[in-house]
């Protein structure tokens, strides 16, 4: 005899079947699969051939040998690698067409590392909003921006905290920090001055700074105590003087203790003395690996060194480290470090379907680091599509 709740059970069972034999509208229908690939997904710790099904602008599921009969489209990622969409923490987004490019690239999430300040700010913002994929903006310490070949803190009065406040009052949806540049062209001997009125202008809204180092006027030793946890450097394996190495290229006990208590320490590529080959092996075979590996892309760095984000990650390949913990430093990472993209940077079942399906491939390839000297590496990654919110973006 059966027990009540096995009845129900039953009952439950055979309605579900006979809706399904007869209409398949219990049948799993996915908008996309992305089946077949590699994945890498560095904070839910999978790294296997699976794949990737969405539904709608979420990730529905990823697991092996998923059923694809119903799926709407399927992205055939044999032989490729699948991993959340990319997180770029320091790029230059002066032009409308900027973060689309970098979609195309993969990144579907970027901040602007302090093109602009208080005076210019809504230039930076119309990008960010206009951008298909997710902008946000880091104010520059200086109201006037970035400014050449005079650097912007020379006239320390740019570095208005009334300014600064206001701009970041009236648009904190979008600004998710303040940059200043320290280095002695852009601030002379202020770096300390520049690195307290940073944190002035934040306070109030519990924001970090991100602070460009390299060629400062004082030791890195001194600027790091007026950092508080969630802060950035960026820049972190610039060969210019005061970077993060000793006399004889150790990593500095400062260095460490700051990492220790919540210091992010940030790549920020570019063109200009903020790698080499030589201060990323010799950080990376230290064990001080960046947190976040960032492009510091700019209209220039599009046609030297840089190219794309996808380009300088691969360098790390090249510098000896390994593929997952490149994928991590290129998207989970960016997203502890800015709570808005704190969904971001993983494929987590549930959360947004952003993604990018790279090729790691292998030859001979030439990279350059900030002084132009050559290395080749035999891995380079290469994006081939890139998914922002569970729709499509072929790349070019
Ligand atoms: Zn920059």
């Amino acid at each position: 005899m059966l027990t009540r709740r096995a009845f129900l059970q039953n009952t439950i069972a055979t309605s579900v079947a006979a809706l399904s034999t007869k209409t398949d509208g219990f049948a799993i229908q996915d908008d996309l699969v992305i089946a077949g690939g590699r994945v890498i997904d560095p904070k839910n710790n999978l790294d296997g051939i699976l794949d990737v099904a969405i539904q709608g602008s979420r990730i529905r599921a990823v697991q092996a040998n998923l059923d694809i009969s119903n799926a709407s489209k399927v992205l055939n990622a044999k032989g490729k690698l699948v991993v959340p969409g990319l997180i770029d923490i320091h790029t230059h987004t002066r032009f409308m067409e900027m973060p689309s490019i970098c979609l195309s690239d993969g990144v579907t999430s970027l901040v602007d590392g302090g093109s602009q300040g208080a005076d210019r700010i809504d230039e930076i913002l119309a990008v960010a909003r206009a951008a298909p994929n997710l902008v946000r903006v880091l104010l520059n310490v200086a109201r006037t921006g970035i400014t050449r070949p005079v650097g912007e803190l020379m006239d320390l009065r740019n570095a208005d905290v009334q300014a600064g406040r206001e701009a970041i009052e009236r648009n904190q949806d979008l600004i998710v920090g303040l940059k200043a540049r320290l280095s002695d062209t852009v601030a002379a001997d202020a770096d300390l001055e520049v690195v307290r009125r940073a944190q002035a202008i934040v306070s109030p809204f519990n924001l970090p700074i991100m602070v460009h180092v390299g060629n400062t006027a004082s030791p890195l030793p001194e600027i790091l105590p007026l950092l508080k946890p969630g802060d950035i450097v960026t820049h972190v394996y610039t060969q210019q003087r005061h970077g993060i190495f000793t006399d004889d290229g150790q990593v500095l006990p400062e260095v460490l203790a700051a990492r220790d208590r919540g210091i992010w320490f940030d790549i920020g590529h570019g063109r200009i003395g903020h790698i080499t080959w030589e201060t990323g092996a010799r950080a990376i075979d230290q064990g001080f690996l960046p947190d976040t590996i960032s492009s510091d892309w700019s209209v220039p760095g599009s046609t030297d060194q840089v190219f794309d984000f996808p380009n300088v990650l691969s360098k790390f390949l090249l510098l000896g480290m390994s593929l997952s913990d490149v994928i991590r430093c290129g998207t989970i990472n960016g997203a502890q470090v800015f709570p808005a993209f704190r969904d971001r940077g993983t494929l987590s079942v549930g959360g947004p379907a952003d993604v990018a399906v790279l090729e790691l491939r292998e030859g001979n390839f030439e990279f350059v680091d900030n002084e132009h000297t050559p290395r080749t590496g035999n891995k380079k990654l290469v994006t081939t599509e890139t998914i922002l919110s569970g729709k499509h973006v072929p790349s070019a």
